[in-house]
């Protein structure tokens, strides 16, 4: 499907005028995520800062092109026809990471902008001996999805180092303190100070003191841990359901006899069986077929119905 939006140059030139090597058109969601899967997309803007972010939202709106954001793209099952609008991804002024202050009993807040990869700022803490993030070792996201979806592993999550999140709405910055933030599994929830859609911005992390060593050597557990149990040699998006309360969807998938199901080129991995991979050319519309067929049997089986963690699109 070739999108109405690729044919429309006025719209190309346009906004190469206004972002120059900022913007870049011809790609498919399939490049830009990490399952491999997906049509065309219009335009994928970097945007650089905030007021950067408002000129190009303002300009979209203009134009009526609808768009929304993305980061690694590690947790979406983009569709096969693609997206007839514009990608906004966070460029280098979204990528600064500092110290910002010292707190008492060894407690630091380290700031990071919402474009920093999330092992970016796990290894950065790592080197200044600054614990807590150790969890996050392997998790290939973006700092600002990262803490929008609260993501986690191994026990932890965002939720539990988060102190303070900065959004942004047209010309408008605010910062949430963790007070005005509610996380829950894989969620936060945060006070409506500014109209939707907000952007992530940065992030304040607060941590504790540790040595560098101690650090390293828990995050070199979690990645081994990592390659022994996910298939991280073929594309996918993670855990592809969230796990039920008390329960493990991979074990539901599992003892449903489940493990290594195919549609197509979608199949539940082998290694893993809340993982989703993609063999090579699977298509969203497999991915699909595939979820739907495991969600009827575990629930046939188990009576639970399992809802995806990955954000389809
Ligand atoms: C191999 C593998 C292992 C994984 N392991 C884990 C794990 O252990 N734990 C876990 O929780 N997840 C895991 N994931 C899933 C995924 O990495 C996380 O959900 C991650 O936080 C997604 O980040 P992203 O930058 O890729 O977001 P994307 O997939 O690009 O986007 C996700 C959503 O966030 C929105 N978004 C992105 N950036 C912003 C922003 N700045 N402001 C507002 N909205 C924004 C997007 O529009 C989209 O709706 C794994 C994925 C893979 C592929």
């Amino acid at each position: 499907v070739i999108s109405a939006m690729l044919d429309r140059s006025l719209f190309r030139t346009e906004l190469t005028e206004l972002l120059g090597g900022r913007v870049r058109f011809d790609l498919t969601l399939a490049r830009l995520t990490t399952m491999k899967i997906g049509g065309p997309v219009g335009a994928l803007i970097f945007a650089e800062h905030r007021e950067e972010c408002h000129q190009v939202v303002t300009f979209l709106e203009k134009n009526r092109t609808p768009w929304r954001l993305i980061g690694r793209g590690s947790n979406v099952l983009a569709p096969d026809e693609g997206f007839d609008g514009a990608l906004l991804a966070l460029g280098d002024g979204f990528k600064t990471i500092e110290k910002s202050t010292d707190l008492s009993e060894g407690k630091v807040l380290v700031r990071a902008g919402a474009g920093l990869s999330l092992t970016r700022v796990a290894d950065w803490c790592a080197a200044r001996g600054l614990a807590g993030l150790e969890f996050a070792a392997g998790i290939p996201g973006c700092v600002g999805a990262a803490v929008l979806k609260n993501a986690g592993a191994w026990g932890s999550e965002m939720g539990a180092v988060v102190a303070s999140v900065t959004v942004m709405s047209g010309r408008e910055e605010r910062t949430l303190p963790r007070s005005c933030l509610h996380f829950s599994y894989r969620s936060l929830r945060m006070a409506p100070v500014l109209p939707a859609p907000l952007i992530v911005a940065a992030v304040e992390f607060e941590l504790r003191r540790s040595s560098t060593v101690a650090i390293r050597e828990q995050m070199a557990y979690y990645h081994q841990l990592r390659r022994e149990k996910q298939p991280l040699n073929q594309p996918s998006a993670g855990s592809f359901f969230k796990n039920p309360p008390a329960l493990f969807a991979a074990e539901l998938i599992e003892s449903a006899g489940l493990k290594g199901l195919r549609v197509g080129d979608a199949q539940v991995s082998t290694r893993h069986a809340n993982f989703f991979v993609n063999r090579g050319r699977a298509t969203a519309r497999q991915m699909i077929a595939l979820m739907r067929e495991v969600q009827q049997k575990v629930e046939k089986q188990h009576g639970v119905r399992l809802e995806p963690e990955v954000e389809v699109w």
